[in-house]
């Protein structure tokens, strides 16, 4: 349901919001460099290219070209070939990326709401699988 949301792009990041409260902070919570929609959220962020790189697939993900989130969505649901060792990871490392993306969807929520400051050194800490 998560992916879905993503790929729709309809997650309630601060540039959809933007729409409706033409007054609202646009800032990405947790980088504060650049404008928060989905595609930023995750995968151009800092935050989650950290954990896209700590991932056992070592992925760079700033270097890949997507032009909306369902095209980073369509890429967590079919990776290429190419990116994975065998055919037997492709579940796995889609189970990893929908649960990277999770992760910080509730990372980005802690700050906005105000909950406890993540603590940026345990970074990642219970996402592997
Ligand atoms: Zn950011």
């Amino acid at each position: 349901m998560h992916l879905w949301r993503i790929a729709v792009d309809i997650l309630p990041t601060r540039m959809q919001l933007a729409r409706f409260a033409s007054d609202l902070d646009i800032v990405c919570p947790l980088c504060e460099l650049a404008l928060e929609s989905s595609l930023h959220l995750f995968q151009q962020c800092p935050v989650p290219q950290a954990l896209w790189f700590g991932s056992p697939w070592g992925l760079k993900i700033a270097n890949l070209q997507f032009s909306s989130p369902s095209q980073l969505v369509d890429f967590v649901v079919c990776p290429p070939h190419d990116l994975l060792l065998d055919k037997s990871q492709q579940d796995q490392f889609t189970l990893y990326a929908a649960l990277l993306m999770d992760y910080v969807w509730s990372l980005r929520n802690k700050v906005v709401h105000g909950d406890d400051k993540p603590n940026w050194d345990d970074l990642g800490r219970g996402l592997w699988i």
